[in-house]
């Protein structure tokens, strides 16, 4: 269910993020998409409608996610808390294939969070590709 996100509280959480998806880091400008205010912590389970709470994703990772904290982790870890786009550094817990396609799951945070949003989709990898032989991936956030 869609909420109301105030013009001034989306525009701090587009530039915040730079206007990428906050988990896959797709770039809104080379999709076809708008990208969504994704609730942290859903509203179900009693997250606010607030910049710290808030994220911008791609529709395909925000679906992914749902109303899920956590990700099924391996036999070791189980479930496991899904990364936190303001509370955790991307770096920390993601990093790019040497050919940039795929992402790689540095914790078992980040790995969680691949699975359960299925950041490396075949769909994605395929044009992660088209976008490296354009020069525009991966992005330069830092
Ligand atoms: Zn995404």
């Amino acid at each position: 269910m869609s909420v109301y996100v105030s013009a001034e509280l989306r525009r701090r959480i587009r530039a915040h993020f730079h206007d990428h998806c906050a988990y896959c880091l797709t770039p809104e400008a080379l999709t076809v998409v708008i990208f969504e205010f994704e609730h942290i912590l859903p509203r179900s389970l009693g997250g606010a409608t607030s910049f710290e709470n808030l994220c911008l994703s791609c529709p395909t990772c925000n679906r992914h996610k749902s109303d899920r904290t956590f990700g099924a982790g391996d036999e070791q870890t189980r479930m496991t808390a899904l990364f936190h786009p303001h509370r955790d550094a991307w770096n920390d817990h993601f990093s790019w294939s040497e050919d940039a396609t795929e992402l790689i799951g540095l914790t078992p945070s980040g790995k969680a969070t691949i699975d359960t949003l299925r950041m490396n989709r075949p769909q994605l990898i395929r044009v992660r590709r088209l976008w490296v032989a354009m020069g525009e991936h991966p992005p330069d956030l830092q």
